[in-house]
């Protein structure tokens, strides 16, 4: 059987990947093979994510040396957007780990609010125009926001805790360059939380404490260039979708059946795909016939 992570060059999943996956996971996968395309709009929807975590969380300013650093700083900086979100009842940019079937996940929550008492996970996405999105684009992003809810409420059930994240990540291996520690220092981090593994367990323990998840999911469609919100499209949350979703994903990721190229009545997807006619040929021939 193959090893498609060890093909792919990765060691977990992350959630976008799942998403790439309801759009089209041939694709998917030749990002990962042939590398993906930073295009201008992609460029464009990564300032505008961060121009919204600005507007919210508290800027931190961290250089890693190391890879122990660099894990430091995602849990740390997630760590911190949870106390905004106690303070201001909105945060963004939150790391998200979690483990199916034996793979790592992994992924970075657009925005959680806090309303009547619940947590409310969004995702948001940018478009090049104030199109409102397809259903196919949709459905791509449902499945990213509702794995979302998924993998907050395996820890806050502790299906998935600590320790696990801290066996899967070997994080006690994990030491931190002094000159990283100096940063820490200088920024008021507290001498028990320079380590990878206590700040390990205070990030999971801020958001076990979460409370209750709402079952009512946003995605937030927002025109790139005026930042004007096209559309906040409203799903709700079921366990057995949710299910059926990471099943039909994880037969790749396990290897029992290769990637999928977009059925026939979805090739207009083609159009839009820097692989078309080069590394995937799979509707080419048909490009005259009104691909
Ligand atoms: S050309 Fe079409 S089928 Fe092939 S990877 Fe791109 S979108 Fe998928």
């Amino acid at each position: 059987m193959i090893n498609v992570l060890a093909k792919l060059k990765k060691s977990s999943i992350r959630a976008s990947d799942i998403a790439a996956q309801y759009w089209c996971e041939r694709q998917m996968e030749l990002n990962y093979l042939y590398g993906q395309k930073i295009t201008a709009q992609i460029k464009k929807g990564r300032q505008i994510h961060g121009d919204l975590e600005s507007e919210t969380n508290v800027p931190i300013v961290l250089m890693p040396k190391a890879y122990s650093d660099v894990m430091y700083k995602g849990l740390y900086t997630s760590y911190m957007a949870l106390q905004t979100l106690q303070e201001k009842k909105k945060t963004r940019e939150v790391q998200i780990y979690g483990a199916i079937n034996g793979f790592k996940l992994v992924g970075k929550i657009d925005q959680l609010e806090i309303k009547d008492n619940e947590l409310i996970v969004q995702e948001d996405k940018t478009r090049g125009n104030d199109n409102l999105p397809s259903d196919a684009q949709i459905l791509s992003h449902k499945a990213q926001v509702m794995l979302y809810r998924k993998l907050i409420e395996d820890i806050t059930t502790e299906k998935y805790t600590a320790k696990m994240f801290k066996e899967s990540y070997r994080i006690p291996n994990l030491i931190l360059t002094d000159e990283f520690k100096r940063q820490l220092e200088t920024i008021g981090v507290e001498k028990e939380l320079m380590k990878v593994d206590s700040m390990s367990d205070t990030f999971f323990e801020s958001l076990r404490k979460l409370g209750k998840i709402s079952d009512t999911l946003y995605i937030r469609y927002i025109n790139q260039f005026t930042g004007n919100v096209i559309k906040l499209h409203k799903l709700k949350y079921s366990e057995e979708e949710m299910l059926q979703m990471l099943d039909f994903v994880l037969k790749y990721w396990n290897g029992d059946r290769k990637s999928l190229p977009v059925p026939m009545e979805e090739k207009w997807k083609c159009n839009f795909c820097a692989f078309f006619g080069k590394e995937c040929k799979v509707w080419w021939p048909q490009k005259g016939l009104n691909v």
